[in-house]
């Protein structure tokens, strides 16, 4: 175990280097922990040691906690998890008061932290501990705690820390919502005490050890008269942060996430008891959200998951197809954003429409984001003119000579798509692999006009494209191997999560969300209070409900795609009542957003006011109301009966990429970790009898399928049957 050594020079200054073998980014393990206290130990012991640099060896400081120790922990129990919790509290306490006379608060010994670059997680609880935290001038540094990013709270003192240093209100974009610093901001937050050139980092740490007095080592809340900044919950200034903080955070997470409700319990009862007691507090809240299975499952899918797509866990074996240069066909809505978002990587990009006004339009997109950029202070002038350069805007199609990926994002017409995909191939090469953007109509039927089906492929964006992360890319019947590896290292120079599904009517992601916006239209048609249905959808952790949702699409690509898929499915349709209401909408010219009038009203600057009352007028509501529990379950059911389905069928190949990408493609309540996530949690056989339940009041489309019925009968989970080794967390 190398995780950390020790060495002590001359002036008596023993610096600790973390640098953890065969990894590129240091993270802590138990026996990492062990180690770390032993040499501070040693240090505090040694007559020798007058203080304690505590550093990386690697270009970063840590980029957090070794999540196979959360998996550990959680294996123990919930008593494993509080005592270990308990043993990091110690270790990082022994660094805090550093051997001083508890009376006195003498003789301690000056212990700094010393950042070269990102410092996450416990990478900042450890340095919180510390007397000082001085970091390097390196404006790529990240420094912060993002664990409620993943449904956990910093649970090793970062919160009690952090709430202690820099007051409730202060803290709270920190922890609340993991916001990530640089050093200069991180400084200016006071979240660090002092940012150096980088080549003076350890010099400037020795310094200040060795100029440090009895005084420097002793933490504010350590000191006798402590007032928490801001105010305590029971000082008028607190209590305004405490009550407005909870009303926010339950605004915002309508209560769903298990960690935002502890960190909030953790910060509040902390606060009003000393330090120590404060820690163990932290602790007991830190364990119940451990043994929540919320949180082992936002873990799973929201970092070693997402992380293992990216990596490309899905990648057939080719050699490497980094796109050098990409042409991008039809600068609408979707190809501008496709345009920007491979320019801002460094790829070569021929932006091509119909007309050169409609081309330039589409460059104008970068132009406005990188615009935004620069008033946020993102974007250099040079950055701008870099990525702009990069963008050629034409009609000529001769152009993409030497384009090795198309990306076409023409109208959603085959027939404009096939004509496009001629006119393409004859102006590339033979090895140009060409993808469409479409949202609806099968790849294998669009292949068809394709000389080279095996280098045809699905690329498909979500809009806004520089916003959203997920990219699901779709195999047709002839698509090839290489097709995919190009795709997916496209998606990885962009970076964005891939997913990458088979060929079937909508794909994944809209395959999953067409049937939740029907089901809340099916709902407003039989008198339901569309105002229960948004509701029971934010309440179950939905971003959007359904009616916003299709506001927000657009009702007239909803009456688009019914009428495209009553067309194609004849009898069998099964969603008139929905199409009565949509097509009533259409034709009251209420299309949504885009025309300030839809199922929200909207006042003239286009701002959303409150559901329109005339829509009651139409349906009126039913005198007696359905529950809460009911409406959700509808609004859940469509949607993870539709995943398994996919994954009965094929469509799906992977239940991670089923959960990642319900999550990032369309918000699926995040705090549940995805659709088969979400039924691990509550069980096949619970979720058969729901389907039962729906089923006999609502009709067939609950039917549940055979797969899910199956593993209620053996007993099965889907990360049982199907995850295996990724179940980690
Ligand atoms: P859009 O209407 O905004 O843009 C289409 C562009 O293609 C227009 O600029 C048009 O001039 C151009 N075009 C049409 N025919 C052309 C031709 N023959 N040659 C060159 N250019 C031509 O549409 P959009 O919303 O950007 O959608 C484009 C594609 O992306 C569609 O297939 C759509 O289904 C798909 N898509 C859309 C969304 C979305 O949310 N809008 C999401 C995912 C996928």
């Amino acid at each position: 175990m190398t995780d950390f050594t020790m060495q002590t020079d001359s002036d008596g200054v023993a610096t600790i280097t973390w640098d953890v073998a065969r990894k590129s980014m240091n993270v802590m393990s138990t026996a990492g922990f062990a180690l770390l206290s032993d040499l501070v130990d040693q240090a505090l012991a040694d007559p020798a040691v007058k203080g304690i640099i505590i550093t990386s060896g690697k270009k970063d400081f840590a980029g957090g906690m070794d999540l196979n120790v959360i998996a550990q922990m959680r294996a123990g129990g919930a008593q494993a998890i509080f005592d270990g919790v308990m043993t990091m509290h110690k270790v990082l306490r022994k660094i805090e008061l550093a051997g001083m006379d508890p009376k006195t608060k003498k003789g301690g010994k000056p212990i700094v932290a010393a950042l070269p670059g990102t410092a996450l997680g416990i990478g900042l609880e450890l340095p919180l501990s510390c007397h000082r935290i001085i970091a390097a001038e390196n404006p790529k540094a990240k420094i912060g705690l993002p664990e409620i990013m993943v449904g956990i709270f910093p649970g090793a003192g970062g919160t009690t820390r952090l709430v202690r240093k820099m007051g409730a209100m202060m803290a709270a974009p920190f922890l609340l919502e993991g916001k990530l610093s640089d050093p200069k901001s991180a400084k200016g937050a006071g979240l660090i005490d002092e940012v150096v050139p980088a080549t003076d980092l350890l010099a400037r740490a020795k310094e200040w050890v060795l100029a440090a007095k009895d005084a420097d080592l002793v933490k504010p809340w350590d000191d006798k008269g402590y007032k928490m900044p801001g105010g305590a919950p029971y000082h008028p200034a607190g209590f305004m942060t405490f009550v407005g903080a909870n009303a926010m955070v339950h605004g915002k997470t309508m209560g769903v996430y298990p960690a935002a409700k502890a960190l909030l319990a953790a910060v509040y009862e902390g606060a009003l008891v000393p330090f120590d007691a404060a820690l163990r507090i932290e602790a007991r809240h830190f364990t119940s959200v451990l043994t929540n299975p919320s949180s082992s499952a936002m873990i799973r899918s929201l970092f070693i998951n997402k992380e293992a797509l990216e990596k490309g866990a899905n990648r057939p074996e080719a050699p490497d197809q980094s796109v050098k240069k990409v042409g991008v066909i039809g600068a609408g809505m979707m190809g501008a954003g496709i345009a920007y978002v491979s320019a801002n990587a460094g790829i070569e990009v021929v932006l091509i429409d119909a007309a050169q006004e409609a081309a330039d339009r589409g460059k104008k997109h970068s132009e406005d984001l990188l615009d935004k950029g620069m008033k946020r202070g993102k974007v250099t002038a040079e950055k701008k003119a870099e990525v702009l350069g990069r963008i050629t805007a034409t009609t000529d199609y001769a152009a993409l000579a030497g384009c090795d990926l198309i990306v076409e994002a023409v109208f959603e017409d085959p027939r404009v798509k096939a004509d496009v995909t001629a006119k393409v191939e004859a102006a590339t090469g033979p090895d140009c692999i060409f993808a469409t953007n479409t949202s609806t109509l099968p790849i294998t039927g669009l292949a068809a006009a394709s000389k080279r089906p095996e280098q045809f492929i699905g690329i498909h964006f979500f809009s806004p494209v520089d916003k959203m992360m997920l990219v699901e890319i779709i195999r047709g019947k002839a698509t090839g191997q290489r097709a995919v590896a190009k795709a997916l290292d496209f998606v990885r120079q962009i970076r964005k999560t891939p997913i990458v599904v088979n060929d079937a009517r909508f794909f994944f992601a809209n395959r999953c969300i067409i049937p939740y916006i029907n089901e809340g239209i099916r709902m407003v048609a039989e008198g339901v209070e569309p105002a229960l249905v948004e509701n029971a959808a934010k309440l179950v952790g939905m971003p959007l409900g359904p009616l916003q949702l299709v506001d927000e699409t657009s009702i007239d690509l909803g009456v688009k795609i019914a009428k495209a898929t009553k067309a194609a499915m004849g009898d069998d349709y099964p969603d008139e009542a929905v199409d009565h209401v949509l097509f009533w909408m259409a034709d009251q010219g209420r299309l949504g957003r885009k025309s300030n009038a839809g199922f929200y009203a909207y006042d003239d600057k286009g701002n959303r006011l409150a559901l329109w009352d005339g829509l009651e007028q139409k349906y009126p509501l039913d005198r007696m109301q359905p529950s809460l529990t009911d409406v959700q379950h509808r609004l859940l059911f469509a949607q993870v009966l539709e995943a398994v389905r996919a994954l009965e069928e094929g469509v799906l190949t992977d239940i991670r990429e089923g959960d990642v990408g319900a999550i990032l493609g369309w918000g699926f309540a995040p705090w549940s970790g995805g659709p088969f996530s979400w039924l691990d949690i509550i069980g096949a056989a619970r979720a058969v009898e729901i389907c039962r339940s729906l089923t006999a009041q609502f009709g067939p489309r609950f039917h549940a399928p055979a797969l899910l019925r199956d593993m209620a009968e053996k007993g099965e989970t889907f990360y049982g049957r199907f995850g295996g080794a990724q179940q980690a967390a």
